[in-house]
This record gives C-alpha cells, structure tokens and sequence, in this order.
C-alpha cells in the first residue's frame, strides 16, 4: 500500500481534481453528463467488431435503478 491521499479525486473526464462529490466520480454535472453521452452514443456494439467477455471496466456509481 502506498500513501496516495485519494481524500481528493478527480474528475474521470476532464481530469480536474473534484470540488464536491456531489457529481462523482465527475467534478461537475457537465462531466457527468458527458460521460452519459459517450455511454448512450458510443455504448452500441459495433456489428463485426468482436466482443470480449470479462471486461470488468465500467463504472460502479453505487446506484442501480
Ligand atoms: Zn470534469
């Protein structure tokens, strides 16, 4: 274990350390909103495009509903 302080994260879009925790993992709405666009425009699976199991690297926002 290292001594990283993740007392303050950041932003998963723009990378910028988060003010509030009101929007995480995002610093702001915009963020978020952001990245429910890439989800809803580029979540689609590309016909052809081979589709691997397992992937394991979505987001876990807490909420399920
Ligand atoms: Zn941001």
């Amino acid at each position: 274990m290292s001594g990283t302080s993740d007392k303050v994260g950041r932003c998963a879009i723009c990378g910028k350390p988060r003010e509030t925790d009101a929007y995480r993992p995002f610093c702001s709405r915009r963020c978020a909103d952001l990245d429910l666009q890439r989800w809803l425009t580029g979540g689609y699976v590309v016909p052809g495009e081979p589709v691997e199991d397992g992937e394991g690297g979505r987001f876990d926002t807490g909420e399920d509903g």
